[in-house]
């Protein structure tokens, strides 16, 4: 018997093996979820076909977020196919390269937008898509970063956006915590993904974190998926509007100095 035994997850942002979206999808197929995905585009559709085979997942659909009738779409064929939905997983987010780098109040009107709309609101337009299909005890997630918190070298807008979704989170959980659907977010520590490779001091932060976070260890996209199982399961019943840090402990830090020079 798998903890999540006969519930199907819809999953956004698989790109590649290195996706969080990937970690998570592998981890709740392996407790016995039914899997569908969205990908952004088409062309993205090479690359995650022979992911999903490894997990029996024959339904592939592309949804680009910012777009209403993509959303309209998606989740037509999706309820055709499933009738339901158990667990919602955003894992999107985008930002123009002007966004992200040099002086945060140089910040363009319209990147400053599109980086919120990619990356924020985009959550709250899938869930409300998604809300007629979900049953009582149905669980939506998101992913976010330490970023949305405390200032960190070169995040600038997609920080803000961070801010922004984790405050969405807490405004979802309330409306939509009456009909038991629960929405929260997973903090993750830095990986390398292909959405990390876009923010420029990234190989900074991730090069003192084995040594400085509590648990000496870097987080992987499995260590995200297992507390996803979590959020997915029963065993989170009564967690809702919460950020769950998977971070390794970075987050309890007040000096961040490498444990053998302390
Ligand atoms: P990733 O590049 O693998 O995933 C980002 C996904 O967003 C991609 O699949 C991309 O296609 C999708 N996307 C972007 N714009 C889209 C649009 N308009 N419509 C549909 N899909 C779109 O990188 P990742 O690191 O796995 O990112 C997943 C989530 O995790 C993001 O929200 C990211 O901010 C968050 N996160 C990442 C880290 C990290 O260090 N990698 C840490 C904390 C949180």
């Amino acid at each position: 018997m798998g903890l999540l035994d006969g519930k199907v997850a819809f999953i956004f942002g698989v790109a590649n093996h290195r996706s969080i979206a990937w970690g998570i999808a592998k981890e709740l197929h392996n407790h016995g979820a039914t899997i569908a995905l969205s990908i952004f585009n088409e062309d993205m559709r090479r690359r995650v076909e022979p992911l999903a085979e490894e997990i029996g997942c024959d339904f592939i659909e592309p949804c680009d977020v910012n777009n209403d009738e993509d959303i309209e779409a998606v989740f037509e064929k999706f309820k055709e196919r499933y009738g339901h939905l158990d667990v919602l997983v955003h894992s999107v987010a985008f930002a123009p390269r002007e966004a992200l780098g040099g002086r945060f109040i140089d910040i363009k009107r319209e990147d400053f937008k599109l980086t919120l709309e990619s990356s924020a609101y985009s959550l709250v337009a899938l869930a409300k898509r998604a809300e007629p299909l979900m049953p009582e005890g149905s669980s939506i997630m998101s992913m976010t970063y330490y970023a949305a918190e405390k200032y960190i070298p070169d995040y600038n807008a997609m920080a803000i956006a961070k801010s922004a979704l984790e405050a969405c989170t807490r405004y979802m959980a309330v409306d939509m915590g009456h009909k038991q659907i629960r929405v929260n977010a997973i903090s993750a520590g830095p990986i390398k993904t292909l959405a990390a490779a876009g923010i420029p001091g990234f190989r900074g932060l991730l090069k003192h974190f084995d040594t400085v976070s509590p648990l000496g260890q870097t987080v992987t996209v499995e260590d995200v998926g297992k507390t996803a199982v979590y959020l997915a399961s029963d065993l989170s019943r009564m967690v809702t509007g919460e950020i769950i840090y998977v971070d390794s402990g970075y987050q309890v830090l007040g000096l961040t100095a490498p444990r053998d020079e302390m």
